[in-house]
């Protein structure tokens, strides 16, 4: 059934201090009977038991067992033959002491596809009475005495109904009375299954073996059948098996006495037996027998009939009806694992508080990192963006008179001077503004390059009607919430105000222009489109182009402008009031000739008072605009709008002209602010990499305190991919309580605290990024914490028990 051949195994391979602890094994094995290894203390008898179960590698040779022959040692093959075919017995018990002997033999049952916790209760009772143990099942193992200990390691040996035990030593700590228990126990378990038993007391192995193999320094010296040597004198004192004494029986009246002697010569016995009170007094006068010795159940003193007696018992359970060799079968489901690691975590929570706490920081910092390169990327908002069909023109002072000649290059469509976001005043219904009105910053674009298609709220412009990006109306949203505005509806409702007087008051109501915004665009540039001359008006201070008063726009004496240098005035103009047309005047726009008086008089009834506001027409403001706005600098930029930008820039490169487009690029854009902002990158794969050093250490912990229970798990063939989520499971549940719960306690803080105290918002979180990060510090984590478990188990079995003996 099991059979080495040539096994050979060297300690410290092809070192200078190699040895080699199996030489050449060959041995076969039948399917019962006790076998002894018998040999001095060093000389490989641990070993070849632990070549033989696969705890242990050999490099030479091969082993067959039950039918599979293993040429090369295969930790994942053993574990499925440890698990169904072998028990293995330890000087040591290696039992884990802090459960109870249930909780040590639960697990065998598990692993043969038994989950009822009723059936196995049953089945750990009856292998308990096997052993002499009955009712101890809930007893924790740790209060055991050492022969208890071992009686319980047989159970669990048991367990499994394996084809052979493995027993190295195990009487080596016990008593002389307990050994003998033991050793009964072994031979009875014996008579159905192969016992191979280690050990270095030859007395023991005469009395008890089958057959006796010899092993000095990793070979095998003599391998006999043994002719069994009973009367040793320590085993006599304290089993009496009753057949192997000549017995006599005396039948008196109301009496029978049956005398066992091992001696030849029957002595004469004088015996007094006096009955009083309920008590037996005993009387005995003998000239051989030296001392009295008295049976009751306390007594130390084994009685047996005949030595099958107790094979018999063992036969007629019913252990194994239901076992079923599957390897789907688990000692531990994930389910037992998650529990286990929930009860477990309470406990070692105190010894590694400070890596909680490090881990949970750690979530902490990772999820303000995280929020602070979520602002990075968010730079969808277009505060210094313009419209992607704007070319940026450098100017210089030698163009600094023939802007229009740019008309002249081919694919541009109109020139733009308004070269960055203006500053656009409006008015709500809701908010009844005293001194702070509400504002944005946005680039103005000809209302004849809005394209109807992307309109997404609202409706399309009529005559002066202004249409906003989606974004500018979001900033609006953002920005004035205190003042009632929340919607786009809000939005619409409000009108962009030409003030004419100067001057921004409350009582601008009939001092100021006002213009709809009639829709939203589906935009993320910062535009507003809007006719040209109106714009023109809303930039260049106390000059508007007479058009967008519209109907309201009435000459009372002298013409229309016919150049740049003229303009008409208010008949509410000071002077005017008093009957007298000034010359020329000068306004913050220029100097200037007065080429006829005007009246703002949108009901047709009363005038307006628009004294400081001087009316003349689009080309003449433009001019007028470039003049005051570029004068003084010696570089400047404009746009250019195109319709087709890529052509265009060549064209104007061609021509002489430094130019750039101004194509949404939010890479770049992003590019700039990582650049700013490259420490929150740091904080963030910093707190990455504490993380994971954190759970590393934490599971090392973990590991050093357990290395002890792994290796009675891989013993009994437990495999490394449960033992990996019993791992796994605590880091899951560490990672939940520490490193995510942080996370996300600081998301809501932060997401709260930028709302409520309507903080500038400093962090961007999207649901995307949180969950990819808290995906990635599971990853993270699992990959870290299972570094150390992932090492250990390289090692074979008994290399993780020999790190415990250490
Ligand atoms: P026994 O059980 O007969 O006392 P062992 O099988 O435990 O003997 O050990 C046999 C020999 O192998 C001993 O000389 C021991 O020192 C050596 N040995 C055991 N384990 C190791 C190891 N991990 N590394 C090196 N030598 C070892
Ligand atoms: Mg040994």
């Amino acid at each position: 059934m099991i059979k080495l051949e040539h096994i050979t195994k060297y300690y410290n391979k092809n070192k200078i201090n190699q040895i080699t602890v199996c030489n050449d094994v060959n041995l076969s094995f039948k399917d019962t009977g006790l076998v002894v290894i018998l040999g001095p203390s060093g000389s490989g008898k641990t070993t070849l038991l632990n070549v033989i179960s696969g705890m242990d590698s050999f490099d030479e040779g091969k082993i067959t067992f039950a039918g599979e022959t293993l040429e090369k040692y295969s930790q994942r093959k053993w574990d499925k033959i440890r698990k169904n075919k072998i028990g293995y017995v330890y000087q040591n018990y290696h039992l884990i002491t802090g459960i109870s002997v249930y909780k040590n033999i639960e697990p065998m049952f598990k692993m043969q596809g038994i989950t009822d916790e009723a059936v196995i209760n049953e089945k750990v009772a009856k292998l308990l009475k096997i052993v002499n143990l009955e009712n101890y099942s809930d007893r924790l193992v740790r209060q055991l005495s050492g022969g208890e200990q071992q009686r319980v390691a047989f159970a669990r040996a048991l367990a499994n109904n394996p084809d052979v035990i493995l027993a190295d030593e195990p009487t080596g700590n016990l008593d002389g009375k307990t050994t003998i228990e033991l050793m009964n126990l072994i031979k009875l378990i014996s008579k159905n299954k192969l016992v191979v038993l280690v050990t270095h007391e030859k007395a023991l192995c005469n009395y008890y073996a089958d057959r006796i193999i010899k092993i000095s320094s990793g070979k095998i010296v003599e391998d006999k059948i043994n002719e069994q040597v009973k009367n040793l004198d320590y085993i006599q004192e304290h089993i009496i098996t009753l057949s192997d004494f000549k017995k006599s029986t005396t039948k008196t009246d109301g009496m029978v006495v049956n005398r066992f002697t091992d001696s030849k010569i029957k002595d004469e016995l004088n015996i007094d037996l006096i009955e009083r009170n309920k008590t037996l007094y005993v009387k005995i006068d003998s000239d051989s027998l030296k001392r009295t010795k008295y049976i009751d159940s306390d007594s130390e003193i084994v009685i047996l009939n005949k030595p099958e007696d107790r094979v018999k018992r063992l036969e007629t359970f019913d252990l194994y009806d239901d076992v079923n060799h599957s390897d789907k079968n688990q000692a531990f489901t994930l389910k037992d694992s998650f529990k286990n690691a929930l009860e477990r975590i309470n406990i070692f929570k105190k010894k590694n508080i400070i890596l909680y706490l490090v881990l949970f920081l750690v979530g902490i910092v990772i999820s303000v990192s995280i929020g602070l390169i979520g602002e990075i990327y968010n730079v969808s908002e277009p505060f210094v963006e313009i419209d992607s069909n704007y070319i940026t023109v450098n100017m210089n002072k030698s163009k600094y008179d023939t802007y229009n000649d740019l008309y002249n290059i081919a694919g541009v469509d109109q020139i733009m001077l308004v070269n960055e976001p203006f500053r656009f005043k409006l008015t709500n219904p809701k908010y009844y503004e005293l001194r702070e009105s509400i504002s944005v910053y946005a680039q103005p674009i000809d209302i004849k390059y809005f394209d109807e298609e992307n309109l997404i709220y609202g409706s399309l412009p009529n005559e002066y009607d202004i249409v906003i990006d989606r974004s500018v109306a979001d900033v609006i949203i953002n920005e004035n919430r205190d003042k009632g505005i929340n919607s786009y509806k809000d939005v619409i409702n409000c009108e962009f105000k030409l003030q004419t007087n100067g001057s921004d008051t409350y009582k601008a109501i009939d001092t100021a222009l006002y213009f709809k915004i009639s829709g939203i665009a589906n935009g993320n540039s910062q535009s507003v489109w809007m006719k040209e001359e109106l714009i023109y008006s809303f930039v260049t201070p106390n000059l508007i182009d007479y058009r967008i008063m519209q109907d309201g726009f009435e000459i009372v004496s002298g013409d229309l402008p016919v150049d740049w240098t003229r303009i008409m005035i208010n008949e509410n103009y000071p002077s005017v009031k008093l009957g007298d047309i000034p010359y020329n005047i000068g306004i913050t726009a220029g100097n200037f000739y007065i080429s006829g008086v005007y009246r703002y008089s949108p009901d047709g009834i009363t005038s307006y008072d628009f004294g400081n506001t001087m009316v003349t027409e689009l080309p003449h403001i433009k001019d007028k605009y470039f003049n005051i706005t570029n004068f003084r600098h010696s570089a400047f930029e404009l746009l250019v709008y195109s319709e087709n930008v890529k052509s265009t820039l060549v064209n104007l490169e061609n021509a002489g002209y430094e130019v750039s487009a101004n194509v949404y690029e939010p890479i770049n854009a992003r590019q700039e602010k990582l650049e700013e902002n490259q420490i929150f990158f740091i904080l963030g794969i910093g707190g990455i990499l504490i993380s994971a050093f954190s759970i590393l250490l934490i599971m090392r912990a973990s590991l050093i305190s357990r290395m002890y229970e792994v290796g009675v798990y891989r013993n009994i063939g437990i495999s490394r991919k449960e033992i990996r989520r019993i791992f796994l499971s605590e880091i899951i549940i560490t990672t939940t309580l520490s490193s995510v719960l942080g996370y996300l306690l600081t998301i809501v803080l932060l997401t709260q605290a930028e709302s409520s105290i309507q903080l500038v918002s400093i962090t961007h979180y999207t649901w995307l990024t949180s969950i990819l990060v808290i995906v990635g510090l599971y990853i993270i984590n699992i990959t870290f914490g299972l570094i150390p478990i992932n090492i250990l188990l390289i090692k074979t079995p008994s290399a993780i028990m020999k790190l415990n003996d250490m």
